[in-house]
């Protein structure tokens, strides 16, 4: 049936059965698809506004699943993180990650790599499990931001502190991702051991149609700075708000208009024609 409200309307819904038969082919098939070599990751840059130069990058999942395609994380991460499979995608994008971190540095390519998180993968354990990765690869601690996403560092989610504080401690950069939809304030977020925060894309999407939106991102700037962090705008999709974005004085952008996430080989493509 189609659907009521914004985006494309949908000719097709599937059943409820349909829904939950593909649920647990995502469940039962996440384990091959970890073995079997299905997962990607896909790498989006980051660019600064002001110079305009290539900072990094950050890690998308991707799951090329045999009988139902490319499928996007929005659809399997909030699975693996009902059946407690998230560890293992977290490991899974650490990894690949700070192997192409290595690659970049050893051609001279100083690029940070941010992952995402699932508050989680937050545990007692997780810091080691950094540490080791940092290590095995070779890779300097400042080069790995870790997102985690406003309601995870939520006032509530106290657990998560420890670990947070001692992923910083190792030296790596902690961002606070999709920040302007939940309900942090900016007292909570000084207590937190964080870098940069990332505005949610609803917001820099809506800065060319609405003027609400605007005033959001002016202030969530001009706060970031005020707590000495650096901000991210995401969604950046068109010259016009990456001017209006420079101009407020915003560090950082990523957007379509930069470039979509690539596989690591195009990327890399993408980095030799800027060079060019
Ligand atoms: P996110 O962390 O907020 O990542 C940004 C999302 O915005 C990505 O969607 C990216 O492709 C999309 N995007 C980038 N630029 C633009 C733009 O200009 N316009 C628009 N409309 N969208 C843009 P993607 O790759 O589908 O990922 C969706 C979410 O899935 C991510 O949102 C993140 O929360 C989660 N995710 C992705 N990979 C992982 C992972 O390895 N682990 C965990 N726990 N979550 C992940
Ligand atoms: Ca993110
Ligand atoms: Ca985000
Ligand atoms: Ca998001």
């Amino acid at each position: 049936a189609a659907r009521e409200g914004s985006g494309p309307v949908r000719c097709y819904e599937p059943s409820m059965g349909e829904r939950a038969d593909r649920r647990l082919a995502l469940i039962r098939g996440f384990g091959p698809a970890v073995t079997d070599g299905h997962l990607r990751v896909h790498y989006q840059p980051t660019v600064s506004l002001e110079g305009r130069t290539v900072l990094g990058v950050e890690a998308l999942a991707r799951w090329e699943h045999p009988e139902l395609g490319a499928l996007l994380p929005d659809e399997f991460v909030p699975v693996l993180e009902a059946t407690g499979q998230i560890g293992g995608l977290t490991e899974f994008v650490l990894d690949e990650s700070l192997a192409a971190a290595r690659r970049w540095h050893d051609r001279g390519m100083r690029l940070s790599v941010a992952v995402n998180l699932s508050v989680g993968s937050l545990d007692d354990g997780f810091p080691d499990l950094v540490a080791a990765a940092l290590d095995r690869h070779g890779v300097p601690a400042e080069l790995l931001i870790l997102e985690v996403t406003e309601s995870g560092v939520s006032a509530e989610r106290e657990y998560a502190l420890p670990a947070l504080r001692r992923l910083h401690a190792l030296g790596c950069r902690l961002a606070v991702d999709d920040f302007g939809t939940g309900q942090s304030s900016l007292a909570h977020l000084r207590r937190l051991p964080v870098d940069t925060v990332k505005i949610d894309k609803s917001f820099v999407l809506g800065m060319g149609t609405e003027t609400g939106d605007v005033a959001v991102v002016r202030a969530i700037v001009e706060m970031g700075h005020t707590l000495g962090l650096t901000v991210v705008a995401e969604g950046v999709e068109s010259a016009a708000v990456r001017t209006a974005l420079a101009d407020m004085g915003c560090d950082v952008a990523q957007g379509y208009l930069v470039s979509k996430p690539l596989p690591a080989g195009c990327l890399e493509q993408w980095l030799d024609s800027l060079a060019e």
